[in-house]
């Protein structure tokens, strides 16, 4: 028979991060540069609990957010969306996080389909507030994250942040409830249809803060400075504002301001240790360095991730910069930590190139995330360094289902979650992804529907097919390359096409390079076939134009 522990059944609250963090480390500051003015603002977080209590009270009382209700931010990362993280989860409701870089028509979409009861947004997107808000009828309160003076800049009625909690008491209990309670949506753009909602809970976003705190994966203690460029709308800040809380470390909240020269004065400021983004992001920075002859000595480590590590990128940083490139792989299902690269005492004896071989990988698997690579008939692969196959993973912090039921044929029936990256693993656990089986293009470490962009393409007069591929670029690692074959006899006019999808899709989205074939290759089940395209444009470079 079972016998049962002796160990007490509490249930694991996200509330219970910040209680912490305010007792324990109630003098460490966040430090944030503001949205609405670029100015340097300070608080700590004994401070920050006292306000976000605040807040609880007001989204209860002003607001008439219940348990279970969902309250979206649209905005960057600074201490009010702290606040709002832990506020909004803290009292039972869902914090969903908007990716301001969506399309409207999407952005409008994806706040009816969580039934959005009110949005928190920065000033930047103000604009988009007021083209947006006429069309979303659920939405019952909109809130501009500043003071009061700001509000000339909406004209959609709102309300300020600090006018919203100024007058409330900061007497609030945090309520507990079941772990397993939604806390968190994120929607991630998928191959076909609508974005996916992924709804974390209170457990899963606590066991993945503590699975981050592990010295090989973030790690980052009490005299850590963290500055997060990753976005608070990108899969939770892959889970720093959970994790910094928990452990204590100074946060560096850049705001919008993420070029080159306002990180770099952030990062000389602050002190900052440690730093985690896409590699977009720390090309800019690069180049900001090399350009102005300047240099980052407080940086220990970088959190790269998102898309794959350049090796250029890695070389340059280690070697003139001196600070330790760390690549992850994750995903917005995963929320999203799967596997973080730091090397193992065997590799100690490396060779400088032995040693960037192992860097390259995408990372050893962390502890609570389960990985099997499978060929296309579901046959497990062995973990020998070669066998290249498909990735599915489970564990505590793995989306078990979509918001609302979508995407079910993501998953197996005995319940992995299908990654679509393709990868082999080797004996010691690391991972290295080869392809991704997904009909997506990562540019600057966010989506483009491939398939969205062949459909609207394939709208236009002279268009009898479209295939959209992802092709390496220097900048953005990938961006999307329109292979066309246009009707008999119609003209080839790139031009004509691209001012044809300019207000179908996002401005970012628009191809590079618009490629135009005789015959479009097509597989036994009359499907485009964009594997032979890539081989086809496999030296294909894009046109010196800037995205
Ligand atoms: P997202 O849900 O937006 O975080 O995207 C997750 C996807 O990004 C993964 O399934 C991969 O295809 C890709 N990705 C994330 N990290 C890496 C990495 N280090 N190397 C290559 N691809 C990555």
């Amino acid at each position: 028979m079972t016998m049962h522990g002796l160990m007490m059944d509490c249930p694991l609250m996200i509330s219970d991060i910040l209680v912490h963090a305010s007792k324990c480390h109630g003098d460490q500051e966040i430090v944030t540069r503001l949205p609405e003015s670029g100015q340097t603002h300070r608080q700590n977080y004994r401070t920050t609990h006292e306000r976000t209590k605040q807040l609880a009270n007001a989204l209860i009382e002003d607001l008439g957010i219940e348990q279970g209700d969902v309250v979206s931010t649209i905005a960057w990362n600074s201490h009010r969306h702290i606040e709002l993280y832990y506020g909004i989860s803290g009292i039972g409701a869902v914090v969903h996080t908007v990716n301001p870089r969506l399309d409207p028509k999407q952005l409008i979409w994806m706040l009816a389909h969580a039934e959005a009861k009110a949005v928190f947004f920065d000033i930047q997107f103000a604009p988009l507030i007021d083209g947006i808000a006429q069309h979303c009828p659920n939405v019952k309160h909109w809130i501009l994250m500043a003071e009061d003076a700001h509000l000339g800049a909406v004209q959609t009625e709102c309300r300020s942040y600090e006018t919203l909690i100024g007058g409330k008491s900061s007497d609030f209990t945090w309520p507990v409830f079941d772990e397993r309670t939604a806390l968190g949506l994120c929607y991630t753009s998928g191959t076909t249809g609508d974005p996916k909602g992924v709804l974390y809970s209170h457990r899963s976003s606590i066991l993945h803060a503590l699975a981050c705190s592990a010295s090989d994966v973030i790690g980052v203690g009490a005299s850590g400075v963290l500055l997060p460029v990753v976005p608070m709308f990108h899969v939770n800040a892959w889970g720093i504002p959970y994790a910094a809380l928990m452990n204590g470390a100074k946060l560096v909240m850049p705001g919008p301001q993420l070029d080159g020269e306002n990180l770099h004065a952030m990062i000389e400021e602050e002190e900052v240790s440690y730093v985690a983004g896409v590699p977009t992001v720390w090309l800019g920075l690069l180049n900001y360095l090399e350009q102005n002859n300047k240099r980052i000595d407080s940086i220990k480590r970088v959190l790269i991730g998102g898309s794959a590590l350049p090796e250029a990128l890695l070389r340059a940083y280690e070697d003139k910069y001196g600070v330790t490139m760390q690549q992850g792989w994750g995903m917005t299902e995963m929320s999203p930590l799967g596997t973080v690269n730091a090397a193992l005492p065997k590799h100690g004896d490396l060779d400088r190139e032995e040693e960037i071989k192992i860097k390259l990988k995408q990372g050893r698997l962390v502890f609570g995330v389960g990985m099997r690579i499978v060929d296309d008939e579901g046959k497990e692969l062995p973990w020998d360094g070669e066998s290249s196959g498909h990735v599915q993973v489970r564990g505590p912090w793995i989306a078990s289902g979509y918001f609302k039921g979508a995407g079910a044929e993501s998953f197996t029936e005995d319940g992995w979650f299908m990654t679509g990256d393709v990868a082999y693993l080797d004996s010691d656990g690391f991972m290295t992804i080869t392809d991704r089986s997904k009909d997506v293009i990562k540019s600057g470490g966010e989506w483009i529907s491939s398939i969205d962009l062949e459909n609207e393409a394939m709208g236009h007069p002279d268009v009898e097919m479209a295939a959209a591929v992802g092709m390496p670029h220097p900048k953005w690692q990938e961006r999307p390359l329109l292979v066309v074959q246009a009707k008999a006899g119609a003209p080839k006019d790139a031009e004509s096409i691209r001012a044809f999808l300019a207000d179908k899709v996002a401005k970012w989205w628009i191809p590079d390079g618009i490629e135009f074939i005789d015959a479009m290759p097509i597989g036994a089940t009359g499907k485009m076939l964009k594997t032979k395209l890539r081989e086809i444009y496999k030296d294909y470079e894009f046109p010196a134009v800037d995205a």
